[in-house]
């Protein structure tokens, strides 16, 4: 008997719509996307109760013929890519020709178009539940229109999963944000039920569209690097937070791969790998990154949706995009002008009121902490100065304004014991004393280690450790490697390696550990790691219990020094926790707080 048969159209159609259609934000993907493809340079969407009442998505683009029109809606209908061939290079968001008959088979459709340069005519395509109910003639401005109602009305068991109406209405916010993001030139509109909620003209460029979209206030950098290594070209561009700038979740991070959005594990690896110290733990960064790599070197086949992409060199990318982030932190402070000094602020002259209370009761314990012998002296707090208040420029609109430790800061005292408070012609600075001696030692820990000569110490005791068959090629390879990082190791059997020297920082008591979390260390860093970074944590963590705490008293000169030294390190806006070592309160923030703007 013969019991194998083909599904029916429709039947195979809703088993692709459980793969494509998994929300309703999945509908505005297919949809936006297909409108991007037709090359709109507007797009209007509309939802009604979180996308299960309605879905609208309206364009000028290209439009469709009647024949067309009704194509669409067949599986594998596609105008975008015509042989296998194509599949190596495609630059279009569609190609697989599903989404609109998968849409089309769980809800109520109705699309209407019309050819932007074709028949004056527009046409009405109408589906039920994947049931060609009706084609007409009908008016329509060039472009496309595709309104998706009830969605899985005839699924009752997918529209049961559908989540509340704010977080499907949130998934949809997002994906126009990354679509917007990832096409600036695009202007897009979004209605929920029949209130606008983004509004974006077409914009100049992605500053612009970012601008429009995070606000002006979020602190980002520019990237911009191609590979020179690669045989084939590979650039990545856009930007990231300044160092120091992090999220608790990965929402504001956006990433794309030839203009598509995507998800790609490596890639958000190679991020944090990138900014490395300068993020704290659990953290992540901002950024809009675009790489543009040669489309044969990237699958983006292997989702239905799309959403992940898998690259040919993996490694390579990775590291290319690790190399670029770090290397734009790093550009945000280096080329270093002519070194800068601390201004200490000069004696007020006579005539200015020293720290007159204004109600005539003394001001509480700032700036003079209640225990300190702070040696620097403190420079007194002028009197609430009556109008007008001094003007100060706002940064041109283009440039961003100098990074902070590159403006010159003039010393006003110390705040509990930890905080050294300065003052800049862009307002109040304040540095964690505690935080920028760690970086200071960490860097020059590290400098030491790269250059080969990192201190090392003989173990009282040599040990012996034995690792497996696996480890043994491994921590063979990594042997030159540790013994720069000043791990005194060698070989001393078949699968026995001898330890007798570890970096004065190690505590002694766990030498045998120390070197096997290192191994899992570089194990799990896997490759296109920088060797020296291996040790890392456990530098941080040694310089952290170095350096000046809270509570050390420096003196004046001690406090030039360590701003200089701090202006000296690679990576200075951050500890090697990646907490931050210097804030800025600026004069417009200070006039927002004290109700001095209009
Ligand atoms: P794909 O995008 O993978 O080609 P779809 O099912 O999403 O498959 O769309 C099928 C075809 O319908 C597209 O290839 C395109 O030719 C046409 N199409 C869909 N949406 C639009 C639109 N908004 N404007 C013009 N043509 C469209
Ligand atoms: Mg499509």
């Amino acid at each position: 008997m013969n019991r194998i048969r083909l599904l029916p159209e429709h039947v195979a159609n809703q088993i692709a719509a459980g793969e494509v259609v998994e929300r309703p934000a999945s509908v505005v993907k297919e949809l936006v996307e297909n409108s991007l493809d037709a090359q709109a340079s507007a797009i209007t969407v509309e939802i009604q109760a979180g996308g299960r009442g309605l879905i609208r998505v309206s364009d000028d683009g290209l439009g469709m013929s009647k024949d067309d029109a009704l194509l669409c809606l067949e599986r594998h209908a596609t105008s975008k890519i015509q042989s296998a061939d194509d599949l190596h290079a495609i630059r279009t968001m569609g190609f697989r020709g599903e989404a609109l008959p998968s849409i089309a088979s769980v809800c109520r459709m109705t699309l209407t178009t019309r050819e932007r340069d074709g028949d004056p005519a527009g046409t009405q395509v109408i589906i039920n539940g994947g049931k060609l109910l009706d084609v007409k003639a009908a008016g329509s401005p060039p472009g496309t229109s595709i309104e998706a109602r009830g969605l899985f009305f005839n699924v009752p068991a997918r529209r049961k999963f559908l989540r509340s109406e704010e977080t499907e209405y949130g998934h949809i916010y997002h994906y126009l944000t990354v679509a917007a993001l990832a096409h600036p030139q695009v202007a897009f509109s979004f209605l929920r039920d029949g209130k606008q909620v983004l509004q974006l003209p077409p914009s100049k460029d992605l500053r612009e569209r970012l601008r429009a979209l995070l606000g002006s206030d979020t602190e980002l950098v520019p990237v911009e690097a191609t590979s020179n290594e690669t045989e084939r070209p590979l650039r990545v561009w856009g930007f990231i937070g300044k160092p120091g700038v992090s999220r608790a979740t990965r929402e504001n991070q956006y990433m794309f791969v030839n203009r598509r959005p995507i998800e790609n594990r490596g890639l958000n690896y190679a991020l944090v790998e990138g900014y490395h110290t300068a993020l704290m733990k659990g953290r992540f960064p901002v950024c809009c990154l675009f790489l543009e790599i040669d489309p044969a070197e990237v699958d983006v086949n292997i989702h239905p949706a799309k959403r992940e992409v898998k690259f040919h060199q993996e490694p390579e990318v990775r590291r290319f995009v690790a190399e670029s982030v770090r290397e734009t932190l790093m550009a945000y402070h280096a080329p270093a002008p002519a070194p800068m000094r601390v201004e200490t602020r000069p004696e007020p002259p006579p005539e200015l009121p020293t720290f007159t209370p204004l109600t005539g009761t003394p001001l509480m314990a700032w700036p003079k902490p209640k225990t300190a012998e702070i040696s620097i002296p403190v420079q007194p707090v002028p009197e609430c100065e009556p109008a007008p208040f001094p003007q100060h420029e706002a940064p041109p609109e283009t440039a961003g304004p100098s990074p902070l430790l590159k403006v010159p800061l003039r010393l006003v005292g110390v705040i509990g014991k930890l905080y050294v408070v300065f003052e800049s012609d862009r307002g109040m600075v304040l540095l964690d004393q505690h935080a920028a001696h760690e970086r200071i030692l960490f860097e020059q820990m590290i400098k030491r280690m790269q250059r080969g000569n990192a201190p090392s110490q003989r173990l009282l005791l040599p040990e012996t450790i034995e690792v497996s068959m696996r480890d043994t090629q491994f921590l063979r390879e990594l042997m030159p490697t540790l013994n720069r990082l000043g791990v005194g190791l060698s070989e001393f059997g078949e699968r026995t390696f001898l330890l007798d020297a570890l970096p004065p920082f190690v505590k002694a008591r766990e030498p045998r550990r120390f070197v096997l979390a290192l191994i899992d260390q570089l194990r799990a860093a896997g490759q296109g790691v920088n060797a020296v970074r291996l040790g890392e944590d456990v530098i941080a963590k040694t310089v952290c219990r170095h350096a000046v705490k809270a509570n050390d008293a420096l003196a004046g000169a001690e406090l030039e020094n360590l701003i200089n030294d701090l202006r000296n390190c690679d990576m200075p806006y951050t500890c090697p926790h990646g907490r931050p070592t210097i804030l800025e309160m600026n004069y417009r923030e200070l006039e927002k707080k004290f109700g001095r703007m209009q």
